[in-house]
């Protein structure tokens, strides 16, 4: 059975006794979801192997793919790394992006941590969320909290309790329910090397955040990249094979994010040529006997009423963060209506449209089409 706390966000408080009791499971080695700012975390006490080998049960997650450490406070940081020696990039982005959706890769405190939650680098990746339930929750625990997200390996990441549950209901202690997260996609993480930004993923704080505090910072959009390949000459019309360079981030090889469906982006230049393609594309999936989605915007849902059995709008073109919010929601949805073929429309990599095409282009397993 797992249990679960309901809390509200806007009036939680230190002494809630559901909130006392959430803190104390974690301490006793229990796991325990709960809300973050980007998406809802799988948390056990990062010091115990046990407890975090459990994160890894429940989850089916690959063991070499390392843990994000969750602290509450910077006084929490000098257990974790050796905070005096902090490479001055990091310290800045901690003073303006902490509590918030930014991990950053530091070096490990030897034993700061099991070596379960690093996967056995030398590293460690740290964040302080910003989410009331989590930052008390954390700091009523008295631990470092390690946390991916909590949803079964492979599977849309959680924004609402009701996904956790769907996906891990009985493989986990408790989860608390504080409402559906803000940011809609993981945090942003980065690695500072020789004082520049290398984002690992991007998430929740964009390149250009980054830039605006830290001097260089190295992110590549993998739809553009994608374009830049078909412009040279590489494949053009389909399927792009996923890169197979070495991933610096552990959990970057990993299928991840994936509806059950099977989905393919589409992108272009021209809306009426991609959504044109998509409505052939999804006559014929219906003629095979599939039963077809489409994933797009408001100024383009109207297109497809007819032809898709499941039309789902993530959300205006205008407010790409409003997409973020809605995207994992959007692929359960398709799972939920039981659908087997879908097409997604792409957004521009800006902003956390660049986090937004990483979890989209994964989620399809780089199935991408240009038209
Ligand atoms: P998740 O917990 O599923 O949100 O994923 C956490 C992400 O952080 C994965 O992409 C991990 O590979 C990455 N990560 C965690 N620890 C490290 C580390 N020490 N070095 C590099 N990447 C890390
Ligand atoms: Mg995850």
């Amino acid at each position: 059975m797992t249990k679960v706390w309901i809390m509200n966000p806007q009036k939680i408080e230190a002494a809630d006794s559901g909130l006392q009791e959430a803190a104390r499971w974690l301490r006793e080695g229990k796991r325990v979801a709960f809300p973050t700012e980007t998406v809802y975390g799988l948390g056990a006490d990062a010091r115990s192997a046990e407890a975090v080998a459990g994160i890894f049960a429940a989850k089916g997650r690959p063991s070499d793919n390392p843990l994000i450490v969750h602290i509450a406070d910077r006084s929490q940081l000098g257990d974790l790394t050796d905070a005096d020696r902090l490479d001055e990039t990091s310290r800045r982005l901690m003073d303006d992006f902490w509590p918030g959706p930014l991990t950053l890769v530091l070096p490990a405190k030897p034993g700061a941590v099991a070596a379960n939650v690093t996967a056995g680098l030398p590293t460690v990746a740290v964040r302080m969320p910003d989410h009331p339930v989590a930052l008390r929750l954390i700091e009523a625990a008295g631990c470092p909290v390690a946390a991916p997200s909590a949803n079964r390996s492979g599977r849309p990441s959680p924004t609402r309790a009701s996904h956790v549950l769907a996906d891990l209901d009985g493989l986990i202690d408790g989860i608390v329910d504080g409402g559906p997260t803000g940011v809609g996609v993981e945090s942003t993480v980065v690695e500072v090397v020789d004082g520049v930004v290398h984002v690992l993923r991007p998430g929740g704080v964009s390149a250009e955040e980054l830039r605006r505090v830290a001097g260089r910072v190295e992110a590549r959009g993998e739809l553009s990249a994608a374009l830049a390949r078909s412009g040279e000459g590489g494949p053009s019309s389909g399927q792009l094979a996923e890169e197979e360079a070495a991933p610096k981030s552990p959990g970057m090889k990993y299928a991840h994010y994936a509806p059950r469906g099977r989905l393919t982006v589409v992108s272009g230049d021209s809306p009426d040529r991609i959504s044109a393609w998509i409505r052939e594309q999804l006559r014929k999936a219906s003629a095979e006997g599939e039963r077809t989605g489409v994933l797009t915007f408001e100024e383009h849902c109207e297109q497809y009423g007819s032809e898709a059995d499941v039309v789902v709008t993530a959300g205006s073109l205008q407010s790409p963060e409003t997409v973020a919010r809605n995207l994992y929601g959007a692929l359960r949805s398709f799972d939920e209506q039981n659908v087997t073929v879908i097409y997604a429309e792409a957004l521009e990599e800006e902003g956390i449209g660049l986090a937004v095409m990483n979890r989209l282009l994964k989620a399809a397993g780089h199935r991408i089409k240009l038209v």
